[in-house]
């Protein structure tokens, strides 16, 4: 059905794009061939790097016209496969779009191309008092391209949501080249149906995003993080429930077990606080006055060692800070030093059904005989359930891992919640897209992709099964 790469196709690559800016070489297809999926491959036949949205629409015309497919990049740090060109073909890196246009302090907006690496908007904005909240715990590599294509999350969802929340306008290339512009630097604006929510978190599959503009909100002035140590897994769990019951929204509300601690602990090659608790809660706290964010922090740890918590340990400066948020910005890559071959699942449940969900992933533990490590950003519900392979003979492995994965979607759709709170579809969970939104959602989400693409060349293979 596809076309090839051809002599023909290079030729108009090297046209439209820089010399250096097209890759053949087959070396360097390797470096573009995957994302942070473990084990998850696929080699694109050219890859080229953009460096305005001209380009990428001439791409787009061609590529629609020859039907060769085209898979958007950021930064390949995705946990979904969505970057992994599954039927070859070109990948479009926007790694080289990557300015910080305009920080529009009238308007409190900050206008991007989306291969700008999130940690620099971060730092941008705040370098004037400014704040833009959403903080994947891959900021120091992912972009914000690639964090509007997945809606990224982070910690601090809890209190401030998520991309989407901040995503004002857009610049997208469609697949047919044609550029559309939505939405603007408005904070109200319904004027039609809303293109611009719908491209935020569509995982690359309806158009290529070349231009961001994302809403700021005045930094917050005091933050204080508390480490909670509990000796109980299940009391860590419950306590996440009271403290939202309590009514008091934190900024963030991390949750990790000794599993994820001792991991670290190996990985970062250092003792960290609170080595033998069984499970721990980051809590991160903030405010414009210092007594009313140490009030918070009194009303938590009220809540913490009424759930039997044997210690707290608080840090409000940034060294302290940034020591405890170390460990669990390393946890992803300490599993995979632990187990180089694991399962990551994503699962979102109702917050106040965190203590059930986690209980349940104890039982599927022991059931099934493996390490299933759940840590995440248990203050929104979104739990990273992890299940790692170890030594196991590689044939039971690919037996027993889509047996547990089921199990998990069950017992997070059980408890009302849903498949992906963050990481997306992608290649990775399509065939549970219609087992998650039920046949009617699906032929929607298939009807809107084939109007935006009747050809099926853009990022081919993902979210639909
Ligand atoms: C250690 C680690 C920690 C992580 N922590 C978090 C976390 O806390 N929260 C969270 O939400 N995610 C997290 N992730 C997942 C990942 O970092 C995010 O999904 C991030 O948004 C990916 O950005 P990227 O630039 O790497 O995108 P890529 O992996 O390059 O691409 C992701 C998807 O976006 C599409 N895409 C990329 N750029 C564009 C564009 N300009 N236009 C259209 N489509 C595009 C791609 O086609 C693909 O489908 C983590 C990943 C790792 C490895």
């Amino acid at each position: 059905m596809y076309r090839k790469v051809d002599e023909q196709a290079i030729e108009f690559l090297k046209e439209v794009f820089a010399a250096d800016d097209v890759l053949l070489d087959p070396e360097m297809m390797e470096k573009y061939s995957h994302d942070e999926v473990p084990g998850l491959r696929a080699e694109p036949e050219a890859v080229v790097r953009a460096t305005n949205a001209e380009q990428v629409s001439k791409l787009m015309e061609f590529a629609n016209e020859q039907m060769i497919p085209v898979t958007p990049r950021g930064a390949g740090y995705g946990l979904s496969g969505g970057a992994v060109p599954a039927h070859g073909g070109i990948v479009l890196s926007l790694e080289r779009m990557n300015r910080i246009l305009e920080i529009d302090k009238k308007n409190l907006m900050v206008t991007v191309e989306p291969g700008v690496i999130t940690e620099k908007i971060h730092q941008a904005v705040e370098a004037e008092g400014l704040f833009y909240p959403p903080d994947p715990a891959s900021l120091d590599s992912c972009t914000i391209g690639g964090n509007v294509a997945e809606c990224a999350g982070g910690p601090r969802a809890v209190k401030y949501g998520v991309t989407k929340d901040y995503v004002c306008g857009l610049e997208v290339v469609l697949p047919s080249g044609e550029i559309v512009h939505t939405g603007g630097k408005l904070v109200k604006d319904v004027t039609g149906y809303d293109l611009r929510g719908l491209m935020v978190g569509s995982e690359g599959t309806l158009g290529i995003v070349t231009k961001i503009i994302l809403r700021l909100i005045p930094l917050p002035k005091v933050t204080i993080d508390l480490l909670v140590a509990f000796n109980e897994f299940q009391s860590a769990a419950d306590t996440v429930s009271a403290i939202i019951e309590r009514q008091i929204l934190p900024t963030a509300l991390e949750f990790m077990g000794q599993d994820c601690l001792r991991a670290c602990e190996a990985y970062l090659k250092k003792e960290l606080p609170f080595r033998e608790a069984e499970a721990l809660l980051l809590i991160k706290l903030d405010g414009n006055r210092k007594e009313d964010v140490e009030a918070m922090a009194e009303v938590i740890g009220e809540v913490c060692l009424e759930h039997e918590a044997i210690d707290v340990l608080m840090a409000d400066n940034r060294p302290d800070q940034d020591r405890l948020w170390e460990a669990r910005r390393a946890i992803i890559d300490a599993l995979k030093m632990r187990s180089p071959v694991n399962h990551m699942e994503d699962v979102v449940v109702p917050r106040g059904r965190i203590g059930e969900f986690l209980a349940e992933m104890k039982k599927l533990e022991e059931e099934y005989q493996y390490p299933i490590v759940c840590f995440g950003h248990s203050g929104d519900g979104n739990v990273h359930v992890n299940v790692l392979k170890e030594d196991r003979p590689e044939d039971v492995w690919l037996k027993t891992v889509p047996q547990i994965s089921g199990r998990i979607f069950d017992i997070a759709l059980s408890l009302g919640g849903q498949i992906t709170g963050e990481h997306g579809v992608g290649l990775t969970r399509k065939n549970s897209l219609e087992k998650a939104v039920g046949p009617v959602a699906l032929r929607l989400i298939r009807d809107i992709k084939h109007v935006f693409d009747p050809n099926n060349i853009l990022n081919p293979g993902k979210i639909l099964p």
